[in-house]
């Protein structure tokens, strides 16, 4: 009888994996091992955030619980390298064939092809399905610039989600306008979801701790593991903040880390959810009156857009887009983002906050740490490397098109169509960062001078050229049109020497 090995990579956890159901339609059940690897080399590949090498962990052991009670048997390693254990592993159990699922990362999915030669028995990888790409892709094959807008129509129109036959509900594709505003002093957001550590989770958490490598905090570890925990974590999304999502989801504040983000991301980018989930669900909040338009398109935008939207692009950019850096910044990252010391009290709150739980939200992230990391001209694989050990949600996948295109618009606009750049008096609308800030948000020059408005002039002085060229970025860069000499001079040896403190 034939015998067949599923391998589960740690970013996958899917309840219905198609290698699984594969491999049982083909042989049964009883006929396939499962196997499951916690690499160390992974884990020692940089300085992960804690709170995310207790997550991937955790949910990978409660995974091989989850098959288990299915009655799969399951061959749970630790092994060298993923290489290594799937070698011990055919070593030992023999199988007759490898079947898994395409890897969503660039490395990982080269490692993948290369797996029948170093493994010596054939190797099946099935189509990646946590992507709704993988499915359907709306502009196959195109090396044109294609703008989010035009994506997220066509997965709305192809996924029927939020549709009236042929037009989007409400008449209009987008709510922007009744969105983005601060959040008032007078509103309090719901806390964030959290979940008790359990017996499993202790345990890695205990040996996370003991080995002392990595960033950031472990106490205060409150991540969903399981299915049914990140499905409760979107019920109560749904239920508590998703109608108030869409005004306040560019809003910042010191009194609340996640406002009114679904802190989602985590759980789908390991399997742990669904994106068709997400948005179904949200659409039924809205046609079931317990949610706003405005709110619920904007969420599915983010995900059956941006996500979709990012993961596509890295797909048709990679391997060139981590090697992009079309502003030339070449400047290491300052000691700051791995300690939080510093006096700017944005950045101080953000990467704090960051330290503490491995999130931060969306325009924390564009809008502070990208945005002064592009102005201060920062290398943008030394910018990829912090985001990928901080943060929860990180893989390569979602980070290069963030990074290094979104956030640094360092991949000569393929995926954003000006850099997203902004001075103290965005940050000043948005939050209240600046009010319990050393810095003064007006001035551009001068010893108490906000750093964002000196690198933003600095950024438009220096670049004035390439943004002049660029139709969308002119309302910015005529700004410049009311700064004489002197007023340049200035802001150009105040923005030389801030860089050179760092
Ligand atoms: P919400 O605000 O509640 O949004 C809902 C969902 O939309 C998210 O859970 C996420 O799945 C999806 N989403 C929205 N925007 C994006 C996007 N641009 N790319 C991918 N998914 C998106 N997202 C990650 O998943 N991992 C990362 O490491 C990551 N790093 C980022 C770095 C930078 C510089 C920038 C600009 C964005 C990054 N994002 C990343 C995208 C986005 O900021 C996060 O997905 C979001 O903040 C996660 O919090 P949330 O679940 O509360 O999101
Ligand atoms: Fe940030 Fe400048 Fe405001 Fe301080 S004054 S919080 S550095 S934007």
């Amino acid at each position: 009888m034939t015998l067949l090995t599923v391998w589960v990579p740690g970013d996958q956890l899917l309840e219905t994996h198609p290698a699984l159901e594969r491999a049982v339609a083909e042989v049964g059940r009883a006929h396939v091992r499962v196997v499951l690897i916690e690499s160390a080399r992974k884990l020692a590949s940089r300085r992960w955030h804690r709170q995310k090498r207790v997550l991937v962990l955790s949910a990978l052991r409660h995974y091989a619980e989850a098959l288990r009670a299915q009655g799969y048997a399951v061959d749970y390693r630790q092994a060298e390298s993923i290489t290594a254990g799937l070698r011990e592993h055919v070593r030992e159990f023999q199988p007759d064939r490898l079947v898994t699922m395409a890897a969503s990362e660039y490395a990982a999915r080269q490692a993948q092809m290369a797996f029948r030669q170093r493994l010596g028995l054939p190797v099946e990888v099935l189509p990646n399905t946590q992507f709704l790409v993988g499915q359907y892709d709306p502009f196959p094959g195109t090396q044109k610039r294609i703008i989010l807008e035009n994506f997220y129509r066509a997965m709305r129109r192809h996924f029927k989600v939020l549709m009236e036959g042929a037009e989007p509900v409400g008449g209009q594709w987008n709510f922007d306008k009744d969105n983005r505003k601060p959040l008032p002093k007078t509103l309090t957001p719901p806390p964030a979801f959290q979940v008790e550590p359990d017996a499993i989770t202790r345990q890695v958490m205990a040996e996370v701790d003991a080995d002392g490598i990595g960033v950031g905090e472990i106490d205060g570890f409150a991540y969903a593991v399981t299915h049914a925990e990140a499905r409760a974590a979107l019920a109560d999304f749904i239920a508590h903040r998703l109608d108030s999502f869409g005004p306040y989801e560019d809003a910042m504040t010191t009194r609340h880390a996640t406002l009114y983000h679904s802190v989602l991301s985590p759980y789908v980018n390991l399997g742990l959810l669904t994106p068709l989930e997400m948005v179904h669900t949200a659409e039924a909040a809205y046609r079931e009156g317990r949610a706003a338009l405005n709110s619920v398109e904007g969420f599915i935008r983010q995900v059956i857009g941006w996500r979709e939207y990012m993961y596509w692009q890295y797909w048709r950019m990679m391997p060139a887009l981590a090697e992009s850096n079309s502003w030339s910044a070449e400047r290491p990252l300052p000691d700051f983002f791995w300690t939080g010391e510093t006096n700017m009290n944005c950045l101080r709150q953000t990467i704090n906050g960051a330290l503490k739980t491995g999130y931060s939200h969306h325009i924390q992230r564009l809008m502070l740490v990208s945005n002064f990391c592009l102005m201060a001209g920062i290398h943008p694989q030394a910018v990829v490397e912090w985001f990928m050990s901080l943060y929860i949600d990180a893989y390569d996948w979602v980070m290069q098109s963030n990074v290094v295109g979104m956030g640094l618009n360092a991949d000569g606009g393929m995926i954003a169509t000006k850099p997203y750049i902004a001075s103290a008096s965005y940050i000043n609308r948005m939050s209240d960062y600046c009010k319990g800030c050393r810095f003064d948000h007006t001035a551009r020059t001068g010893a108490d001078a906000c750093p964002f408005n000196t690198l933003y002039w600095n950024f438009l002085i220096e670049h004035e050229a390439a943004l002049r060229a660029n139709p969308r970025s002119g309302p910015a860069v005529l700004g410049l049109n009311r700064l004489d000499a002197d007023e340049r001079t200035a802001i150009q040896s105040a923005a030389s020497a801030f860089l050179k403190s760092l």
